[in-house]
């Protein structure tokens, strides 16, 4: 039997970190076939990844994450297709993730906690790391949200949430009703003021599965933290657009004109907050007592 002390000094281990690090490799190649799959209504278990260019099942020694490709050359081994870079970034940057969300759980948050909870904490956290980067790349790809993932998701996140018991049940419940509505508010309102689509529903219950598992706190916060980051990158887009057409007569593209899906900012925005949440509230209270 494991007593605490040893599953706690196995807990820092550098075979565990190791463990964090190729668990989060291997739900980066599985966030790249949700990617892929989900917005065509496709099952995301079945058939077995095949190559888009020769329809060849790819062989499991073709399908280690990142090491493959790199050794491939991010190339078919039978037909030589090559394959976007965004796969080896999706698996580097997931498995990064994991490790820091390993370390973050295990040694930071919480220090005192019992081991078997922080470990419980992580898969948890990493779930939803995966799910979120999921739904920015679908919303970059497509600029849309698929409800397949957030109807699923919100109560799950919520369940997982309360079992954590990190914060009253209520905190959660509060999540994602200021997630959903406050999008939905902001959403109408937009669209009869002007009659254009401008935040979708699709943002409103993304808001609500990182409400659900983390609290209010962090809706308001990724609001704000998104709204920042979307508006800096769309300026800079809109800078970068103008530049390529100087010299052309038409239209200047302005910020109105660019369609940039507010997904990925509220994503960065949630993940950022993952890892700041107790430094945040902290400096919330400070500046609204009542928070
Ligand atoms: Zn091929």
């Amino acid at each position: 039997m494991f007593s605490e002390e040893v599953l706690d000094a196995l807990s820092r281990t550098p075979a565990l970190y190791g463990a964090a690090l190729v668990l989060g490799a291997l739900l980066g190649s599985f966030a790249s076939v949700c990617v892929y799959r989900i917005p065509k209504g496709k099952s995301i278990v079945s058939p077995p990844s095949h190559c888009y260019g020769c329809n060849r099942p790819i062989r499991w020694f073709d399908n280690v994450p990142i090491l493959s490709y790199l050794l491939l050359g991010g190339k078919c081994r039978s037909c030589g297709a090559r394959y976007s870079p965004r796969y080896l970034l999706v698996e580097v940057g997931l498995a990064l993730l994991s490790l820091a969300t390993y370390h973050f759980c295990v040694e930071l948050l919480h220090p005192f906690d019992p081991t078997p909870l922080k470990l419980a904490r992580f898969a948890v956290y990493l779930l939803f790391e995966l799910c979120l980067v999921v739904i920015a790349l679908i919303d970059l790809d497509h600029m849309r949200i698929p409800d397949r993932i957030t109807y699923p998701a919100i109560p799950f996140f919520f369940g997982v949430g309360l079992l954590l018991r990190d914060r009253p049940w209520t905190d959660g419940l509060i999540g994602i009703a200021v997630g959903y509505g406050v999008v939905r508010l902001i959403s109408d309102g937009y669209y009869f003021l002007t009659r254009r689509e401008g935040l979708g529903y699709g943002d409103g219950k993304l808001l609500a599965i990182v409400g659900g598992l983390l609290g209010w706190r962090a809706v308001v916060m990724s609001l704000f933290g998104g709204s920042l980051f979307g508006s800096v990158i769309g300026i800079a887009v809109v800078a970068w657009r103008r530049r390529k057409r100087t010299g052309d007569d038409a239209e200047q593209p302005s910020l109105r004109h660019v369609e940039l899906p507010f997904g990925p900012f509220l994503v960065l925005a949630a993940l950022m907050y993952l890892f700041l949440q107790d430094t945040l509230s902290v400096a919330l209270r400070a500046f609204i007592p009542v928070i």
